[in-house]
């Protein structure tokens, strides 16, 4: 019998890296990509955008044998820094003092997995061949490619990897019983950039990630291999201030003046780059089911966009692949076995990053800035450090521990938030904060009030 053959539209990083996994258990993959071949044509102009990728993302692409390269060139960033309005700098720990999240090149980290995926046997790349139409009965898919000629590819099954605004995903909107909801962010964004000194260091500390909280909005800004910072500046889409109200250069610059004052004296033309720049907007999508007929599924963003604040979006994605991974195996390459425990196994934990995701904006853009919150967090870590077998603060839960599905993660968070609510309001808790009595009042929470099993 001959191997069948699967159909990938998109050929980003979650499309790339599960052609590598289904060309690994011996299938034939054509891999469909909408835009030309980055690798020949440059489209990244030499200017880096990165993500942060964690422990979860490098763990999945080690589980399905992965090698991490583009880890070396990836900067870890051991802490958050704090800038305040007045110029002024706190530092808080991500984890324990080893523990890092990764600033990586997303058109890098791409690549490399293009690159692999064309290195296996089965597996063959098109670019320029957009996808515009499904038959969710037999898994053909038409394709624009050249001109406006169209192509039609027929295979034993199809994966939409087409992120995001997923064509896949719109065109199974008229298949019966698909449920599906799109919800806006106030926020919009745009990138900005900090370049690098003359001698090509980085004119910030390079092991950090770097946030402006300012309540409603907020700045970040990450570090690239070349000593430039990568930056983006989270905004409402309308009210005061939003994108839709700074609309002069007076008041722009006085808008990155008053707000970044320090940040204002670094970044390259910032209100040349805020008038010319057309926000994009943040929106989170949840469909049900992600497989139809067991012959077409939907993967990564194209299945679960959410929004980047916990900086999950391609850790989970990843996520999704190393679990197909695994489900092959388990289910003897009977596709309709998988297709079905695929969806239901990542879906609640898609449901559950999408929220915390969705709640972590509070905490990067108001919280990180708020002493009593920064208290809480000093709290959980040495409560952590005396039962790490009792507590695992909910982002180490969400961003070092792999083992812990992101919706157990929700729930113990859930847990721990009521437990630490009840510590935060111990009278004199600014103070006392270090002594015995608070680690005996938080263990008898846990163990005899609410039971949390980490
Ligand atoms: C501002 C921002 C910051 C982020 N930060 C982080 C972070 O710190 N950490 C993290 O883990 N994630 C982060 N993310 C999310 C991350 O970028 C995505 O989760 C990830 O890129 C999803 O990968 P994907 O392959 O599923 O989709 P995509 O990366 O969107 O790739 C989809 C591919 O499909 C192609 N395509 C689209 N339509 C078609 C079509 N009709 N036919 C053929 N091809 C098509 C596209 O050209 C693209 O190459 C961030 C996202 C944003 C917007």
């Amino acid at each position: 019998m001959s191997a069948k053959e699967f159909s990938i539209a998109g050929g980003g990083p979650v499309g790339s890296l599960l052609a590598i996994v289904l060309a690994r258990h011996g299938y034939q993959v054509d891999l469909f990509e909408g835009r030309p071949d980055s690798r020949q044509t440059n489209i990244y102009q030499g200017r880096s955008i990165n993500i942060a990728l964690s422990d979860r993302g490098w763990h999945s692409l080690d589980r399905i044998g992965v090698s991490p390269v583009v880890k070396d060139e990836s900067i870890p960033m051991f802490r958050r820094a704090i800038h305040g309005k007045d110029g002024s700098l706190t530092y808080q720990p991500y984890g324990k003092e080893d523990q890092a999240i990764w600033s990586v090149s997303r058109g890098r980290i791409n690549e490399h997995l293009l690159d692999l995926a064309e290195a296996e046997p089965g597996v063959q790349t098109f670019f320029e061949h957009k996808l515009v139409d499904v038959d969710f009965e037999t898994a053909a898919a038409t394709f624009q490619v050249a001109g406006d000629t169209e192509v039609v590819i027929k295979s034993d099954f199809l994966f939409g990897a087409d992120g995001a605004k997923s064509k896949v995903r719109r065109l199974a909107h008229d298949l019966p019983r698909f449920s599906y909801s799109q919800s806006y962010m106030p926020q919009c964004y745009i990138e900005l950039n900090i370049p690098a000194n003359a001698d090509g260091s980085h004119q910030l500390e390079k092991n950090a990630l770097h946030i402006w909280p300012r309540k409603q909005f907020m700045l970040i800004a990450l570090p690239n291999p070349d000593g430039t910072f990568t930056c983006t500046l989270f905004l409402n889409h309308s009210g005061e201030p939003s994108f839709e109200s700074l609309i002069d250069r007076k008041n722009v610059a006085h808008f990155f003046k008053s707000e970044f004052p320090d940040a204002t004296d670094l970044l390259e033309s910032p209100v040349d780059t805020f008038m010319a720049r057309e926000p994009a907007p943040l929106f989170l999508v949840h469909v049900f089911p992600w497989s139809f007929n067991n012959k077409v599924g939907l993967i990564g963003d194209a299945a679960h966009a959410i929004v980047p604040f916990y900086g999950q979006g391609m850790n989970c994605g990843f996520e999704d692949c190393a679990e197909l991974n695994a489900l092959i195996d388990e289910n003897d390459h009977n596709w309709g076995s998988i297709f079905p425990a695929y969806e239901n196994r990542r879906k609640p934990n898609a449901d559950a990053i999408a929220e915390l995701s969705k709640r972590n904006f509070v905490e990067m853009s108001d919280l990180s800035g708020d002493a009593m919150f920064q208290l809480r967090k000093k709290i959980e870590a040495k409560f952590h450090e005396a039962h790490p077998d009792l507590w695992t603060p909910l982002y180490s839960m969400v961003t070092f521990s792999p083992e812990v599905p992101y919706a157990k993660a929700l729930s113990l968070g859930e847990t721990q938030n009521a437990i630490m609510e009840r510590i935060m309001r111990m009278p004199g808790i600014e103070n006392d904060w270090q002594e015995q009595k608070i680690m005996d009042e938080m263990y008898a929470l846990v163990v005899n009030g609410f039971g949390t099993e980490l």
